[in-house]
């Protein structure tokens, strides 16, 4: 089994760098008997030593790398269905957790050019792409259904959207429509036949930015790991498994059973309910009944998940929490409970996340 550990050295914003990266991630790497790592992105940073150390001991490295969100004024923001900026998802994690436009050409070339500008040089093997999705409910409710820039609306135009009758919906009070009727395939499927268009065309809308993102990494010889959401909720933020594993090396699922910030299961589930409910649609407990379970981030559910996964068509290394955080409360239970399941179902690994520098507590 495939072990990946994920090491975060500081983003744009913070330059800062953690001291005596190498010899302590090399170190950790030993202790989990890891076969790659994933860090990022901090362009103060020389990785180059790190991938060195890591190659002599036939260990890969990818280059962890935020895709549409961490770019601050470099990047055009998502606007939400009244032409407003997206808000930030607020957490305590140390991420920035605003989105910027899926559409915009420019938005799509910033991670290419940070690589080339920062990362090129340092000799990684791949790129872990993150935050390749739309705002979800955490950012609140107008941001968690996506962009409406005008590229955006054009997208959703061009699927057969009907966008102003959409948004004038969007403005009644009651809006039930928007409860997932039932899963199909990676998604859900919606009674109302506009809201399912609209749907799909967001999924649609992201795997082609990944399309564009991805491809000049590959022309470069760089593998391509993309981090994505958990299942039940991939595809309220346009993510399409399916579709995603195509362009991909490997799937990071981040099916973060015990993370109360953006993209762990009990954060997302909350906002998602305390969201929509407030914007006049009571999802109650429409996506646990929908996965069969009273709780997402439980035992079964995750095993069935994974047994899901194994059936898509590029390696799949799952996201497990070892962070031991005010906002993540793993323990070496969970951990252990975690990589024993994912190795049951045959997956091709998993990645320890999402900081082994900081606090991490390891499998019993
Ligand atoms: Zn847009």
């Amino acid at each position: 089994m495939q072990v990946f550990v994920q090491a975060f050295t500081g983003g744009f914003a913070k330059p800062d760098q953690p001291p005596d990266i190498v010899n302590r991630l090399l170190g950790v790497v030993e202790r989990s008997q890891a076969t790659g790592v994933a860090i990022g992105w901090n362009p103060a940073v020389d990785y180059r030593p790190l991938v060195e150390r890591c190659h002599d001991r036939g260990v890969q490295v990818y280059l962890w790398l935020p895709v549409f969100s961490e770019y601050g004024a470099a990047a055009r923001p998502a606007l939400d269905y009244r032409g407003q900026p997206h808000a930030a998802a607020q957490s305590g994690a140390d991420d920035d957790f605003s989105f910027a436009c899926p559409s915009q050409t420019t938005n799509r070339q910033l991670v290419g050019q940070y690589y080339d500008r920062y990362f090129a040089a340092s000799g990684f093997d791949g790129v872990m792409l993150d935050k390749i999705r739309f705002s979800s409910f955490g950012n609140g409710f107008r941001a968690g259904l996506g962009c409406f820039c005008p590229a955006c609306a054009q997208a959703y135009a061009d699927a057969g959207v009907d966008v102003t009758r959409l948004i004038a919906r969007l403005d009644q009070p009651d809006k039930a429509w928007l409860t997932p009727q039932r899963r199909r395939d990676w998604g859900y499927a919606y009674a109302d036949p506009m809201i399912d268009q609209f749907y799909r065309a967001r999924a649609d809308l992201i795997g082609r930015a990944v399309a564009a993102v991805a491809a000049p990494f590959r022309r470069r010889g760089l593998g391509v790991g993309l981090d994505v959401f958990a299942p039940p909720l991939a595809y309220l933020v346009g993510q399409d498994l399916a579709s995603l594993a195509g362009q991909a090396d490997f799937l990071k699922p981040m099916i973060y059973r015990v993370t109360d910030s953006p993209a762990g299961i009990p954060y997302e589930t909350a906002k998602l309910k305390t969201e929509l409910t407030a914007a006049g649609c009571p999802i109650g407990q429409r996506l646990e009944d929908l996965w069969a379970t009273d709780d997402l981030a439980g035992q079964r559910p995750y095993e069935d998940q994974l047994a899901g996964l194994a059936g898509l068509d590029c390696a799949v290394l799952p996201g497990v929490e070892v962070n031991r955080l005010p906002i993540c409360a793993t323990s070496a239970d969970y951990v252990t409970a975690s990589l024993a399941a994912i190795e049951r179902v045959g997956l091709a690994g998993a990645v320890l996340s999402w900081n082994v520098l900081a606090a991490v507590v390891y499998p019993s």
